[in-house]
């Protein structure tokens, strides 16, 4: 590389060999498990209106003070760069008046971007699964919900990883809660680390998911929101526990789990790895894997009419990191071509196994004598080889797949 070569900018990656191969693990599986619960596909832009996010997620939240990529265009327009999903689908659903197809099931990935310090699993563009159930006011769209992302973690085979379940209640429970929460730190506020004294004013629900120490006593002995759950915001609560057991979903109820937007209502969830798990040992202190909730209230802070919808987002790597090394499977044909006049004969010959849907590969650059001993290395299940005689053969005719052999033998008589 010479001095004049531009590197990467810093929370980006280039992702390559086997974490390439793991996060489209994740991505293919993902794919497999949201045709099977009927989630509809959806394809977003990758940055929309500033006021989008800054609207929806709340101005007080870590994403949109200090977190969003925002630039003003050469139409002066203050675009961003996406953080989240959520957001953009809900303005989607609103100006395209996807209202007609409620309860609407949608999933997307791609990335994002937040301006946040890079460390181990974060970064500044990063990926996410996501998962959404537009128009939907019944506890069972959250059971829904849950159990796809239960089994797609399953389906990943990621062990030792728990839903972590709580309740913001209604508007009405919420807002009780709130001021109780206030009124509790208020009176230890010179105590709080100085993030939480800030969170006082603007959030004091974020305080609760504090990650500071100082926070840690006040925040174990905080008001819970349970005492001030009215009996609606309490009823849609146990519809939704007893029907992630009906469903075979494990859950741990969390009183302090929060998230960090501002439009949950009722359901907030996280996966989370189990302590002392292999799983919290590859993850280290970026432990969440995957959450959401219910945002009930974001359509009419986009200025659309009330619309109960709940989802979830899922980092890629995060998940990438958990599902092991993924290897891409030996090839199933390889052709080695060590005469040029052969050539013509090797590329037709790769079209009809690939036609027949085994994967196949031809090696024929480099030195004639070296091409051989390359593609061993390779591993590959079959080599394909001009004998002697000019017909292709397999240099290991015992391990050759039937129907390769079958057409080999066709391509052979066939062949001018
Ligand atoms: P955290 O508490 O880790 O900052 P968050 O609450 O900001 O997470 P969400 O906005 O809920 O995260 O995003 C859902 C998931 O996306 C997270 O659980 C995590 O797996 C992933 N994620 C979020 N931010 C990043 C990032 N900067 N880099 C990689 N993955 C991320
Ligand atoms: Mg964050």
């Amino acid at each position: 590389m010479s001095k004049n070569t531009p590197h990467a900018i810093r929370g980006t990656q280039d992702i390559f060999g086997a974490d390439a191969e793991a996060f489209a693990f994740v991505v293919e599986t993902f794919e497999r498990v949201r045709r099977l619960y009927r989630f509809r596909r959806v394809e977003m832009p990758v940055f929309e209106k500033t006021e989008v996010f800054a609207r929806s997620i709340g101005e007080t939240t870590d994403i949109v003070s200090k977190e969003m990529y925002s630039f003003e265009d050469r139409g002066g327009d203050s675009l961003t760069l996406r953080p989240e999903f959520t957001a953009g689908i809900a303005r989607a659903f609103l100006t395209n008046g996807w209202q007609q197809y409620v309860p609407l099931k949608l999933a997307t990935h791609g990335p994002l971007f937040r301006y946040e310090r890079p460390q181990k699993g974060r970064y500044r563009q990063f990926h996410q699964l996501d998962a959404e159930i537009v128009g939907a006011a019944e506890p069972q769209a959250d059971v829904e919900l849950l159990a796809m992302a239960d089994q797609l973690l399953r389906e990943l085979g990621i062990e030792g990883v728990t839903l972590h379940l709580n309740t913001l209640g209604d508007a009405d429970s919420r807002e009780a809660w709130r001021a109780a929460l206030v009124e509790h730190f208020r009176a230890v506020e010179g105590q709080l680390s100085e993030e939480s004294q800030e969170r006082l004013e603007k959030n004091p629900l974020r305080i609760l998911d504090s990650k500071d120490r100082r926070d840690r006593p006040f925040v174990a002995d905080a008001p819970k929101i349970d005492q001030f759950l009215s009996d609606e915001a309490l009823a849609f609560f146990e519809a939704v526990t007893s029907g992630l057991d009906a469903a075979g979903v494990k859950w741990t109820r969390a009183e302090s789990l929060v998230r960090g937007l501002d439009y949950y209502r009722h359901t907030a969830f996280e996966f989370i790895p189990d302590e002392g798990s292999e799983a919290a040992g590859k993850l280290g202190s970026q432990s969440t894997i995957l959450g959401g909730g219910r945002y009930d209230g974001l359509m009419e802070s986009l200025g659309g009419a009330p619309t109960p919808a709940v989802g979830w987002a899922a980092g890629i790597e995060r998940l990438a990191m958990l599902v092991g090394e993924k290897e891409v499977a030996p090839v199933e044909a390889m052709l080695v071509v060590e005469d040029d006049r052969y050539l013509a004969g090797a590329i037709r010959l790769l079209r009809e196994i690939r036609d027949e849907g085994f994967t196949a590969e031809m090696f024929a650059s480099g030195s004639p004598k070296k091409r051989f001993s390359k593609a061993v290395k390779q591993n590959p299940q079959a080599l394909l080889v001009v004998k002697p005689d000019g017909f292709w053969g397999a240099t290991d005719e015992g391990a050759l797949n039937p129907q390769i052999g079958k057409l080999l033998r066709s391509f052979n008589t066939s062949s001018p």
